[in-house]
């Protein structure tokens, strides 16, 4: 251990990994996690998103803004008297539209042109001639956001610029924000928050969702009017309160709520159009039978109370802009060439799919915090790009070139709570052994696949991916560490004489950060350890790969042979059975429009192939994933193969684009898809008005917060982190990231 720390202070991390020194990087991560660590208390994370919502209410403007990500100096300057700037990536907030406009117009004036300003108005004004500006921003693009971003930083004018450039669609209200000729398409859904939106209630003074209001509603929106996306949120939450009020006095309950008797099934009294609307949703018609009185409004509702939050769309809603997304990917898929997607909800890795096959001319794709899509998905798309590109191969059409990726991060709960940790991978906390083994099984897997496809972007520095992977907590620069040393493995000239040592060198380092995590006795490695015992592989007969054991857990050495698994599948599997945020329920929905995924969904993919120079370090076995039944020798005779895939990650039998946009049967099944949003929608409402109601015993009625693991909160911003059961046996959060990394500078490792 020691010897490989000295190695590493001499060497510096590999040029790929990184070119900033090894102690900076260490004090900047150290004091990082120290920050963190602490979370302020309920009351004051409150108060202080209060004051940001009040300071966004009244700036400048008059209009509404929010936090924004945009931190230049001018932009911090600006942001810190008056203000946020921002609503996501590309998105502008009127004032900053307002100061780059200014810019602009000052950096025209003859005056302001100095020397180092010449140069700048050069590059401006080429990017403001509307083919040349569209066409240098399509290869900025190209390189992924934080490539995109940096350019867009170097002033406010070229920050409006680049906006202005690429072809901008806003989710929240199905139409562009920007339209230029570029081939580009960014997708992103901004921030919105409930002040902003109730302005509609002020302007257009009809009841709600009366005949008057629909029709202004549906004019609106056919203008692609912003205020019709208003009405129609708006719209939606009195639609829920109405049917709530229909359902409380459907669902009678003869004995009380049903957290209190235990009694799951439904009351006898219930009508049938209530069982038959809720398709025998036991759960949710409880819910609706237990609801308190209900006269003008519920607290459910998000316009409710004079305080300002952020806006969140209700499933129905937002499926029903999934559908317009990929119809308008479609009709534009004949030239856009780049695709960025932020933050869009419901996109997982079938919609993905979807998009990328039905879009023959994209090279570059960049996914980032698409909450359904998580660190283990970057396998299944993997091998998605490399049958992409086999069928381009064929049809002589150029390849995808690149993937940038920031996959789904975990922070857990904003405030102080017994159970808050920040786990990155996860929302809940996972077992250490599997957690620490499968992040490293899945790194290794998709580093060596990014490489043999030659891929750009992923593992690159600048790319998104290096971000999200030193924001996971875990051991001081782990990831940097193993990337540094299977960098090195794989840069082993054949013909070395010292290639022996060199690769047994780096196996030592690549797998260091796992076992420091899992093992002891780490300090006694020489030389039994370090020559005899490391390396030694075992095959995994779910995904049909021979890797180091230490990507299995560790009761693997128990199993037979045949029945061993590799955390990396493990995990993949259980990041997609994670429940919190209603990613279930999310799922469900996407479920009914991939109605042949179901019976396929344990299908291989096309496995993209791994780097030829690794096979030492993992390598695919099998292929085979069914044994004849009529041999049966011993246990330890069986031929190994993959007859044990856990994770359903399978990504054929989905519809295509072109189905989505415009098949028969797809869009039909859509329009279920909503139907079932809107009935999540109005339980999960059903929840949170039940935890208002009943927040403490009362009257032989006990709580009904503690009867829900998520504390009564789905997918809110209360909604509470399970319990960490096995302590010291689970995953990184940060206070266990500062307790190694402190460990590890005491013993000089
Ligand atoms: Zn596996």
């Amino acid at each position: 251990m020691i010897e490989s720390r000295k190695r590493l202070e001499k060497a510096g991390f590999h040029p790929r990994v990184t070119a900033r020194p090894l102690k900076e990087l260490e004090q900047e991560s150290i004091s990082q996690l120290r920050k963190k660590i602490h979370r302020p208390s309920r009351r004051t994370f409150r108060e202080r998103q209060r004051r940001k919502l009040d300071i966004a209410d009244v700036s400048t403007t008059g209009r509404r803004v929010r936090s924004g990500r945009l931190r230049s100096n001018a932009a911090r300057n600006a942001m810190s008297s008056s203000g946020p700037l921002t609503r996501g990536p590309w998105y502008l907030t009127e004032r900053l539209e307002k100061i780059a406009s200014e810019a602009v117009n000052k950096t025209l004036s003859p005056e302001a042109d100095t020397n180092g300003r010449r140069e700048q108005l050069t590059m401006e004004s080429l990017m403001n001639h509307s083919q040349m500006g569209a066409n240098m921003l399509n290869h900025v693009f190209a390189h992924g956001h934080k490539v995109v971003m940096n350019l867009a930083m170097t002033s406010s004018k070229m920050f409006k610029l680049v906006t202005e450039n690429a072809n901008q669609w806003d989710f929240s209200s199905s139409s562009y924000k920007a339209k230029s000729p570029s081939t580009v398409f960014v997708a992103m859904l901004p921030t919105q928050y409930t002040h902003e939106i109730k302005d509609v209630l002020s302007k257009y003074s009809f009841p709600v969702n009366s005949d008057k209001w629909v029709a202004m509603r549906q004019k609106l929106e056919s203008q692609g009017h912003r205020d019709g996306q208003k009405m129609r949120a708006i719209g939606a939450e009195h639609e829920f309160f109405q049917k709530a009020r229909r359902f409380r006095r459907q669902c009678l309950r003869s004995n009380g709520p049903y957290w209190v008797t235990e009694d799951t099934e439904i009351d006898p009294r219930t009508t049938r159009s209530a069982v038959e609307w809720w398709h025998d949703n036991k759960e949710a018609i409880n819910i609706m039978g237990s609801l308190k009185a209900l006269k003008t409004m519920w607290s459910a509702n998000q316009f409710e109370g004079s305080g300002n939050k952020q806006y969140q769309m209700p499933l129905s809603i937002a499926m029903d802009s999934l559908q317009k997304l990929m119809t308008e990917m479609h009709t534009v898929s004949t030239y856009i060439e780049v695709v960025h997607l932020h933050d869009v909800p419901l996109v997982d890795r079938r919609m993905l799919a979807a998009m990328m096959r039905g879009m023959p001319h994209v090279v570059r794709v960049g996914v980032y915090r698409c909450p359904l899509i998580h660190f283990g998905d970057v396998i299944p798309i993997l091998d998605l790009i490399h049958e992409i590109n086999t069928g381009r191969r064929e049809k002589e059409m150029p390849a995808i070139k690149g993937f940038d990726f920031y996959p789904n991060f975990e922070d857990g709960m904003p405030y102080q709570h017994q159970n808050a940790a920040t786990y990155g991978l996860t929302w809940g906390p996972l077992a250490m052994d599997l957690g620490q083994r499968g992040f490293y099984g899945i790194l290794l897997k998709a580093v060596m696949k990014a490489k043999a496809m030659d891929l750009g972007q992923l593992f690159e520095k600048d790319g998104a991916l290096m971000d999200w992977l030193a924001k996971v907590p875990n051991v001081p620069l782990g990831p940097y560490c193993f990337l540094d040393a299977l960098y090195r493995y794989l840069e082993v000239d054949d013909e070395d004489p010292d290639r022996d040592e060199k690769r047994t060198q780096a196996t030592y380092d690549l797998l260091k950060p796992i076992r420091i995590a899992v093992e002891t006795n780490l300090g006694q490695d020489w030389p039994v350890y370090y020559t005899k015992q490391m390396g030694r592989k075992y095959f995994c007969s779910s995904c049909g790969y021979e890797t180091f054991r230490e990507l299995f857990p560790s009761h693997a050495k128990y199993l037979p042979r045949i029945r061993r698994t590799c955390c990396a599948c493990i995990l993949q599997r259980d990041l997609d059975d994670e429940k919190d945020h209603c990613k279930a329920w999310k799922l469900n929905l996407l479920d009914i429009v991939c109605p042949l995924w179901g019976l396929v969904h344990l299908e291989f993919n096309k496995e993209a192939p791994l780097y030829g120079n690794g096979a030492g370090l993992i390598r695919l076995k099998s292929t085979e994933a069914e044994r004849d039944p009529h041999l049966a020798p011993e246990v330890q005779e069986l031929t190994l193969i993959r007859d044990n895939k856990c994770p359903s990650d399978s990504l054929v039998g989905l519809p295509t684009l072109e189905s989505i946009a415009k098949g028969t049967i797809i869009p039909s099944l859509w329009k279920e898809a909503v139907a079932l949003g809107f009935r999540y929608d109005l339980q999960r409402r059903g929840i949170l008005e039940l935890r208002h109601r009943y927040s403490r015993q009362w009257n032989g009625v006990p709580a009904f917060p503690p009867t829900r693991e998520d504390g009564g909160a789905p997918d809110h911003e209360d909604e509470l982190q399970p319990t960490d059961e096995d302590g010291d046996l689970s995953f990184f959060d940060h206070r266990k990231a500062l307790v190694v990394a402190n460990s590890m500078r005491l013993s000089g490792w």
